[in-house]
Order: C-alpha cells, then structure tokens, then sequence
C-alpha cells in the first residue's frame, strides 16, 4: 500500500512497517496481544482524523481506533490495515464555573484528573488512570465514584465526532440525539471521537484504602458485604476483591504475597464521616489490615497503576450480577482464594446507588440494575505463564457464571462473539444497530464490540 497520498494530508506522523518506531508504536497495553497494523497515523486535531478517514474507506482498508491502547483483546489496533492513534491528542480544558471539562480524544483518565483535580473537580472515571478516556467512556466507564454520581457516560454532555463519511459533527441531547445516545454506551462503533464533553463533579479529597480479611473469613465477608453495599450510603463505594497482597511499601511484610480478600473503599466523606458510615464493618470478621486515609482522588485513581505498567499479559472474563447466593460464594471462595498469579484478582464493582437512578434504556447500558460488574482477570508478567492464567480465569468464570445476571460489560469483554454482545445491549440491541446503519452503513468501524448495521442483517 502506497501511503504517500495520506501523508500529505496529515500534520501528524505516519508510521509504516518498517519504521524504527514501528514496533514500539504498535504495542499495546495487553502484552498478549500481537497485531501487526500496515501503518499508524499518529493524528494531531480532527482534520488528520478526517482524512485517515477517508483514506480507509476509499481504499477498503481494515481501520481501527486506538485511544488509551487498554483494551484487553487489543481492539485499538488491528492486522494489516490502518491504525488512526490518537496518542498525541491529549488536551484538556475545564471551565470551572460551569463544571465542565473538554477533553480529547486521545487521552488518558491521569490527564483529566490533573486538569480538573485543582479546581475541586472530577470526572467520574474507572480504576486505574493510564486507561483511555476513548474507550472506557464510550463503553459505560464504571468506577469509584459510580454509586455516588453514576457510571462515566452518565457525565458525558456531547461528543465531537469523525463519521465513516469523513465528516465532522457535534452530538449532543440537541443536536444530533440518536449518535450522542448510542455513543453512551455502544463503543467505538459510530465514529472516532476527537472531543469529549463532560459535566463535573464536586469532588477533590477522597477517604479511601483496603480493608483486608484472610479467606478463611470470606464467605462471611462476602455475605456482610452484600448486606451492607446493597443500600449502603452512597458516598461510600467499596469494590470486593479477591487478591495477592502485592509486596508493596505501603503494606506490612508480614501480609507481603499473602492471598486475602478484600474490599478497596472511596468515600467522598471525610475521614471521620467515614468512620462513621462504615462502623458497621466492625462488626465483621477481624481484618488483617484496615488501612484508610484521606488522598485526592487522583493519587487513588493511580494507586494501581504501577503494579499493573504496560505490557503485562492479561486475560479477562465478566459478567453481571444482581446477588451471592450461598452457593455462588462457595464457588467464589473455591477459585478466589488461590489467583493463579500475583496479580491475577477478581473485582466486583457495584453499579447500584446513582447508576440505578437513570433508566435501562435512557443510554444503551442496559443492564443497570445489577448490583455489579464482575472481572475476573488473569494476569502475569511472563508470557510463558499465558496458559496458567488463561485457564485459572475461565476456570474460575464457568464456575460463577451460572449465578450471574444476563450480558456483561463490555469494556471487561475479550472477543466473544455476537450472542454475548447482543445480551449485553439486551433490548437496546436493535435501536443501537439502527443508528449504526445511518452513520456506518458500510461497517467502517468494526474494530470494536461490533454491531452490525440494522439493514446488513435484513432488519
Ligand atoms: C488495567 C485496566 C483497568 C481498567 N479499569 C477499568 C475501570 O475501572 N472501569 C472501566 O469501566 N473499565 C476499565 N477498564 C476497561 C477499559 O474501559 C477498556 O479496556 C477500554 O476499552 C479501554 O479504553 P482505551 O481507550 O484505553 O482502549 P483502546 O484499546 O485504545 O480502545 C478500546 C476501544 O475503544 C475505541 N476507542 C477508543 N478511543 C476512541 C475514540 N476516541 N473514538 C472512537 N473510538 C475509540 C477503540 O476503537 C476500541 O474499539 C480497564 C482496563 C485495563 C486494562
């Protein structure tokens, strides 16, 4: 393929096969993943965007989008077509008074937190912030604060978009309203975002930090837990986790490399309102540590960061859930309590308090009124070690899927196919494959979760 054309029209860099940057700019956050692109265009504003573009669809070339390169089958990239990164296009802007922040399309959740954190100020955003503001807002975006102010694409105000046409739109509940409804939730699938919209909110020190229990005590926990987050106060989030202590500084070394269960806590109280909200959890088995403290949010929103850098492999399986029965906890405890690897875990984040207060259909994140979005991931630095937590993850998924709720987020999804899909959109399916006809009738983007375009089915 002769790229000289598309080069000419782009401010930013093109990368080829062959480049000396090539390999390094085609890595991607999950080390499992190995796709090897003909080119990546380093995109600088939405007019190199425009013209990659034009330049896929004109030549019938695979495209793909890569925002913060996080997603865990690697859809930021592709084999043989044209990757547009949007790496370079990392800038945000906050009008405080109106609680807004305009970012790019390109960034990550650090580049949010430290432009908006100095003005009191958050996005609502997802557990670790080296992930992509692209790709998790576009799936839902479930994090610390979601029971307090709800899930990312509940803070999304409009979208600045490159359509498969190569033309440029706003979308927002005016203009363009069935594009800004199926961005909220329906992935990548619309077009490529250059500029997203969000509405803040009030939020700067949080109380946050672990409280670990030896697995001996999870079934209670886990029972205590439900109890208590089911209608717990909502500026109290806790994600439960099974997990290795990792052999950090800031834990004690006796805990060091010791499998615990867990619940990670952000309130946006204050220390002492903390206290008093959780008093209950005193009442629970005794921790082997209890460690929370007042940080901003940004601090918390990395705490993880460094445990899990780029490159790691990585291996995901989710679902849903709306409860623990006894017999999903035994399972639970059965492949919880013995990761396959340091950093293997399974988290359960709740999507209950604000995320139930909007409606199923209101964006297509459909599946809001189960209490959380379960990940269970197999993870380990040694590419030799792929087998081992690959099989500790499905292993451990066929055992609790059986209790879970129907669909699964999609950003915790690998490639599963379109039933899975399908489920997880539930009765937003067909409207979201409608707007995919009007505005990407020919599939451009189909590097994504894909839904296919209504009229491609018959619909
Ligand atoms: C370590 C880790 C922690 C995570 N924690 C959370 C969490 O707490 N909460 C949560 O909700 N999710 C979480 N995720 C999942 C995350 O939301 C998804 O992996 C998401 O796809 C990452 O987005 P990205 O932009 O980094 O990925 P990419 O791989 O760049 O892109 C993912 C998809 O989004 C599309 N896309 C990205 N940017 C754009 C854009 N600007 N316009 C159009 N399409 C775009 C891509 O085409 C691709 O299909 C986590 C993932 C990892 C690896």
């Amino acid at each position: 393929m002769n790229y000289a054309d598309l080069k000419s029209k782009l401010r930013g860099a093109l990368i080829e096969r062959g480049d000396a940057q090539y390999h390094e700019a085609r890595k991607l956050y999950n080390g499992m993943i190995d796709k090897r692109p003909d080119a990546i265009a380093r995109c600088v504003d939405a007019a190199d965007v425009m013209a990659c573009v034009n330049h896929a669809r004109e030549q019938g070339m695979t495209l793909a989008v890569r925002g913060g390169g996080h997603n865990g089958p690697g859809l930021g990239s592709c084999n043989d077509g044209l990757v547009i990164d949007l790496s370079a296009m990392r800038t945000v802007r906050v009008d405080p008074p109106a609680r807004t922040a305009y970012v790019s399309g390109g960034c990550v959740w650090a580049d949010v937190d430290h432009a908006t954190f100095p003005f009191g100020l958050a996005a609502p955003s997802g557990m670790i912030s080296s992930t992509g503001v692209g790709g998790l807002t576009l799936g839902g975006g479930i994090g610390h604060l979601a029971r307090q102010y709800g899930l990312t694409v509940d803070h999304l105000k409009a979208v600045d978009m490159v359509l498969a046409d190569g033309s440029f739109v706003s979308a927002s509940e005016r203009e363009h309203p069935d594009l800004f409804w199926a961005v909220r939730g329906g992935g990548g699938n619309f077009g490529v975002v250059t500029q997203f919209t969000f509405d803040l909110a009030p939020v700067g020190m949080v109380t946050a930090g672990p409280i670990f229990w030896a697995t001996d005590d999870a079934p209670e926990v886990m029972r205590r837990y439900e109890e208590f987050i089911t209608d717990a106060p909502r500026q109290i989030n806790g994600f439960f986790a099974f997990m290795v202590v990792p052999p950090a500084p800031m834990f004690p070394q006796e805990l060091h490399l010791r499998k615990v269960c867990a619940v990670m806590w952000c309130s946006t109280a204050g220390p002492e309102e903390t206290d008093r909200l959780l008093a209950v959890t005193g009442t629970w088995p005794k921790p082997l540590l209890r460690r929370l403290m007042p940080m901003p949010l940004p601090v918390l929103n990395s705490l993880f960061n460094e445990l899990y850098p780029p490159g790691l492999q990585w291996y995901w399986k989710t679902d849903f859930v709306d409860h623990l029965s006894q017999d999903a906890i035994k399972a639970h405890v059965r492949h919880g309590s013995n990761p396959a690897t340091m950093h293997s875990t399974m988290h359960m984040y709740p999507i209950n308090g604000a995320v139930h207060d909007v409606g199923e259909s209101v964006t297509p994140f459909e599946h809001r009124k189960a209490k959380w979005a379960e990940v269970i991931v197999g993870v380990d630095p040694d590419p030799a070690k792929k087998d081992t937590i690959v099989s500790w993850a499905r292993d451990y998924w066929d055992a609790v899927h059986p209790y879970a709720a129907a669909g699964a987020y999609v950003n915790f999804m690998m490639e599963e196919g379109p039933a899975r899909i399908e489920a997880t959109y539930g009765t937003n399916y067909s409207r979201l494959r409608r707007v995919k006809a009007r505005y990407d009738s020919g599939n451009l983007f189909r590097v994504n979760q894909n839904i296919l375009p209504a009229m491609a089915a018959g619909h």
